[in-house]
């Protein structure tokens, strides 16, 4: 949950989710379905499904526990180098380093390199004696977590209160290196299209998009456009933004009535649904709630 997800957003999410699944087991009967209800609102769903998906292997076919070589953890699905990682530190402490964004900057700024000049396994590897004297592995990895997002901070490093500021070349040099700015993300225009049955007070959905993103999801037809223009039978709604999935949209929002289903679509109320509905498809409904 705490990937791309901040602790206070997860936290209640958390909570309900372990009501509903406090064991590996619970969740490994569960289904798509249901766990994606208890995930409803927290985007990034296919953690729920890698979740969910990773439980049931762990139960069939590793007696409920985690397996303990990288080979075997990196074949769980969702599970990274990242992941692998922290969790042979975690649960086996074995001496290894998670490598995000945070560790990144912090060996970057000890060393005073950009991070795009420096080949941080080869630095773990070559110093690896000193890197893992210690026998509290775990605690080190969460250190290192720790250490960039309260000391290290991305903008204005704790320098003075850190406690290797003298083994930090950051900190001691009169010529600090900066940082490259990330371009910025390119805002796409969609059009979507809403067929909603006025009587029923429903809208159609459908899972079929080839976008990259939305799989698996019902939504409304959407395609990618290049600018907003008159569209033959839909009348236009409204403008708006969205992102979503690191994607900036610039949204156009058609509309027509008809009680007629389209191909490969399903009913949905506009107002409540039992099914698990994402975020980005009820900020539709909320654009839409005029017809209710
Ligand atoms: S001295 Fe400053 S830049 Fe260097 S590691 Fe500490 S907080 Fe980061």
């Amino acid at each position: 949950m705490l990937q791309q997800t901040q602790v206070k957003t997860a936290l209640p999410y958390f909570k309900n989710f372990l009501l509903y699944h406090p064991t590996l087991e619970s969740l490994s009967k569960s289904s798509e379905k249901k766990v994606l209800k208890l995930w409803e609102g927290l985007g990034y769903y296919r953690r729920a499904r890698n979740l969910l998906a990773t439980a049931k292997i762990l139960v069939k076919d590793y007696n409920s526990k985690l397996p303990n070589k990288m080979i075997d953890i990196k074949k769980l699905p969702g599970i990274g180098d990242y992941t692998a990682n922290a969790l042979l530190a975690f649960v086996y402490e074995r001496p290894t380093i998670a490598i995000d964004g945070n560790v990144r900057r912090v060996f970057s700024r000890i060393l005073n390199k950009r991070e795009i000049s420096i080949d941080l396994i080869k630095i773990i590897d070559d110093n690896k004696k000193s890197l893992f004297e210690t026998k509290r592995h775990s605690d080190f990895v969460e250190a290192l977590m720790e250490f960039g997002a309260l000391v290290c901070k991305p903008k204005e490093p704790a320098c003075f209160k850190c406690n290797i500021k003298s083994a930090c070349k950051y900190f001691k040099s009169a010529k600090k290196f900066k940082k490259i700015k990330k371009s910025q993300l390119l805002e796409k225009n969609y059009d979507i299209f809403c067929c909603i049955n006025k009587v029923k007070k429903k809208i159609a959905l459908t899972k079929n998009h080839n976008l990259g993103f939305l799989d698996n999801f019902f939504f409304p037809p959407i395609k990618e456009t290049k600018t907003k223009k008159k569209i033959k039978n839909w009348n236009f709604h409204s403008n708006f933004k969205n992102s979503i999935s690191n994607k900036k949209l610039n949204i156009n929002l058609y509309y027509k009535y008809s009680s007629k289903l389209p191909i490969q679509s399903q009913w949905f109320s506009l107002k409540a649904n039992d099914e698990f509905i994402p975020s980005f498809t009820k900020k539709i409904f909320k654009q839409l709630s005029n017809f209710n």
